[in-house]
């Protein structure tokens, strides 16, 4: 399904504003704190993202979770289908940890047109 840029830029203003300010990457200045060589997998693969809610639309989070690692984490070079991401440690997947948060977002914003 083609998305309009109108909503990709709407869900995305929406993203940036509900999951970075509750992110602990965020920083006290409203920059995100992840290191360039980790750049954050929710702003980077946002388009399979928006993708996978519309073709499993209506179906349940765990539908939706399982697209999830079948279309993004295994296109990551963290590659967390394999159960270690490859993430140190002290760095997180904000993708995987707001997953229901971004599906909720990006399905309202859907909805909108
Ligand atoms: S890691 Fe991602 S979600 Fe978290 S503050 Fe940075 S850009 Fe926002």
């Amino acid at each position: 399904m083609m998305i309009p840029p109108s909503a990709r830029d709407r869900i995305e203003e929406k993203l940036r504003r509900r999951i970075c300010s509750v992110c602990s990457e965020s920083q006290p200045d409203g920059s995100c704190g992840l290191p360039a060589q980790y750049p954050c997998t929710l702003f980077r693969h946002l388009d399979r993202v928006i993708n996978l809610v519309t073709s499993a639309k209506a179906e349940s989070m765990e539908a939706y979770t399982r697209r999830l690692r079948e279309v993004v984490c295994s296109n990551c070079r963290l590659d967390l289908l394999s159960g270690d991401c490859g993430r140190p440690q002290d760095r997180i997947c904000p993708l995987d940890i707001y997953f229901p948060q971004v599906v909720d977002i990006v399905e309202k914003e859907l909805a909108v047109g």
